[in-house]
């Protein structure tokens, strides 16, 4: 139903089949989808837009749909590459003064009235005499100056940007400049998660190719090709998380040709597949009865994805797909000694670990920390690290995530040399009795580990699931056993200025989590405890210049109708530097938690949760 009505709905204005996308199109989507809550018709504008771009688009032109599609998501290139916008308040606030006459102490005003420099932008444009109407904007258009922009480095960049902000907005019409505005912020704020972009883009592919069939197709039908569609885009983009690679394909070889274009490629980092915590022996076995499955040390180090390209390019990414090359160009060095010449290219699932060269010992996490992250030259790196690789996901122009663990570890083993304090495989041992992994745990923690990953090593389950948290991967760490549960990583939203030694500083912040679906932060408790002095005076000079209201105090009640949940006894452990805000814990991890503990609280166990 919720696809039907989008005909109503106009976006096209003047936009002929093969001329430029027009930003007005799409900013008029961004208005429907802002408009509503409801998660189907937010799909349906998005979709009957896209659908609308591939329609139009030229054939062969698969940039439009690419542009738009990143200018939905508010980004310019795949995450790996790391072209980011996320211009600060300053700069566009001195842009909107700029190209609408007004002066920056009127625009900051308004700024501190309205809460949302979007809306300010459009606001000081409609307040704006002109004679002249701009030539009209397009995706392709704006796509590049936000690139350019967010490119510009260097001693004038900052006067580049303002210029080339001021011509975007001087451009602006109706709805443009807020939008503008808020990419340049770096939040589209309509509540259209990455992952509904996808299901859209899909979606709009289906639509397409019934148009292109010119048949009727039955609901039933179109309901099932939709769901279809989007599981093929979900799997095929989790594997090859560059839309530079999806887009292009998709529309070449159309939904059903994707999965064969478009598979794990050395260099582009997939989203690490990640394991659900549990809080007691009983529960590993209950999950893994009568399978065979693998516990591996936990080290407690970085995750590291290791890529060796065809042409000899090594790389190493983060979790989140960073590039970490530059920040391990001892690992980069270290790598030719541990692959044997049978290796031509892989991709390597792998934890980087502080280790002491002369004993062989391992380092917790906090030394790793101490390295820089950036332009590290090998001759002064203190901190050196061992690599422990766990899976092998790629080998020899083969991607493995189909293939069991039981082979992907045969493969590795194979295919890679130890070299002592520079590469090793993860500690393993396989299907364990209640005692054999208690002790194997025990063994771990003397090592220098947080613990065991329990993992399925046969069938089907044991494929490597790309950016899934999987029931066939389960942490079993120290702290649980101790009946703590497991940590949280949560985003500061607030903070209250601190009384008696910590007067100058915030003594206690006000935490959220971050849920996906609906794109907020949900906020979940208040925090003073576990902060050093160092801590607290270190986040106080990072978030004091970006307090952004002042209040006299948070009261906080669940959001209406739906029950919350708060934690008792929070406790600082540590910064996460190595994930994003909107990579914070979400809601419904919490709820699982929630209900587990619920769970032990009856078998007359009791259980905190803890951050
Ligand atoms: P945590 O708070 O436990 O670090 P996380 O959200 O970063 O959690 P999890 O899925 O919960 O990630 O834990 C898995 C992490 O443990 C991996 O991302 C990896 O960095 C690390 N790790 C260490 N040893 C292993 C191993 N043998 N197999 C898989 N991951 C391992």
């Amino acid at each position: 139903a919720a696809l039907s009505r989008t005909d109503e709905v106009d976006v096209k204005g003047g936009w002929k089949v093969g001329a430029p996308v027009p930003y007005a199109a799409l900013s008029k989507t961004f208005v429907r989808i802002e408009a509503t809550t409801k998660r189907l018709e937010k799909n349906a504008f998005l979709t009957s837009f896209l659908l609308l771009v591939m329609q139009r688009s030229a054939k062969g032109d698969a940039k439009s749909l690419l542009q738009a599609v990143y200018l939905c998501i508010n980004r310019l290139s795949p995450d790996y590459v790391g072209i980011e916008l996320g211009i600060g308040e300053s700069l566009l606030i001195k842009a909107i003064a700029e190209s609408t006459g007004r002066s920056i102490s009127v625009v900051k005003a308004d700024l501190q009235r309205e809460g949302d420099l979007g809306l300010v932008a459009m606001m000081s444009k409609s307040s704006q005499k002109t004679l002249f109407k701009p030539k009209p904007l397009t995706v392709r258009y704006v796509f590049q100056n936000l690139k350019e922009i967010a490119l510009a480095t260097g001693h004038a960049s900052q006067g580049k940007k303002v210029s080339i902000i001021t011509k975007l907005l001087a451009a602006c019409q109706d709805f443009e400049a807020k939008y503008i505005v808020r990419s340049l912020e770096g939040k589209l704020r309509i509540g259209n998660a990455e992952r509904s972009v996808l299901v859209a883009v899909a979606h709009a592919a289906v639509l397409a190719e019934r148009e292109r069939a010119q048949k009727k197709w039955s609901p039933e039908k179109l309901a099932a090709r939709l769901e279809e569609a989007a599981n093929i885009m979900k799997a095929v983009y989790s594997e090859l998380p560059s839309y530079d690679e999806v887009i292009p394909a998709l529309l070449e070889h159309g939904i059903d040709g994707l999965r064969k274009h478009c598979r794990l490629t050395p260099g582009i980092p997939l989203k690490p597949m990640l394991a659900k915590p549990t809080k007691a022996i009983g529960e590993v076995l209950d999950r893994f009865e009568n399978k065979r499955f693998t516990c591996e040390y936990k080290y407690d180090g970085e995750r590291a994805q290791v890529h060796k390209l065809e042409n000899g390019t090594v790389a190493v990414f983060s979790r989140n797909s960073e590039n970490m090359s530059k920040k391990y160009p001892d690992l980069v060095e270290q790598l030719p000694k541990c692959i044997k010449d049978s290796t031509k290219s892989f991709v390597l699932d792998a934890e980087a670990v502080a280790i002491d060269r002369t004993t062989g010992k391992l380092m917790p996490f906090q030394e790793l920390s101490r390295r820089k992250r950036k332009d590290v030259k090998v001759e002064d790196i203190q901190v050196r690290v061992c690599l422990f690789a766990f899976d092998l996901l790629y080998l020899n122009g083969e991607p493995l995530l189909q293939k069991s663990l039981f082979e992907r570890r045969r493969l590795l083993r194979e295919h890679f040399t130890l070299v002592p304090g520079e590469f090793d495989f993860a500690k393993s041992s396989d299907n364990e009795t209640t005692e054999e992994i208690q002790s194997f745990l025990e063994e771990s923690v003397k090592d220098g580990c947080e613990g065991l990953m329990v993992k399925m090593l046969d069938s089907e389950a044991s494929f490597y699931e790309p950016s899934r948290r999987s029931v066939n991967w389960l942490k079993l760490k120290k702290d649980y056993l101790a009946g703590v549960g497991d940590s949280l990583d949560l985003v500061v939203v607030g903070g209250y200025y601190g009384k008696g030694k910590r007067t100058n500083v915030y003594g206690a912040f006000l935490l959220a989590c971050y849920d996906s679906e609906s794109e907020e932060y949900q906020t979940i408790c208040k925090i003073g405890t576990g902060f050093s002095e160092e801590a607290l005076q270190s986040h106080y000079e990072t978030l004091k210049p970006l307090e952004l209201v002042k209040v006299r105090g948070i009261s906080s009640s669940g959001p209406g109708g739906r029950e919350s949940i708060s934690l008792r006894f929070p406790r600082f452990i540590r910064q996460r530097d190595d994930k994003t805000a909107d990579e914070a814990t979400g809601p419904e991890q919490i709820a699982e938690m929630y209900e587990r503990q619920a769970l032990a609280q009856n078998n007359g166990r009791r259980v905190e949760m803890r951050t």
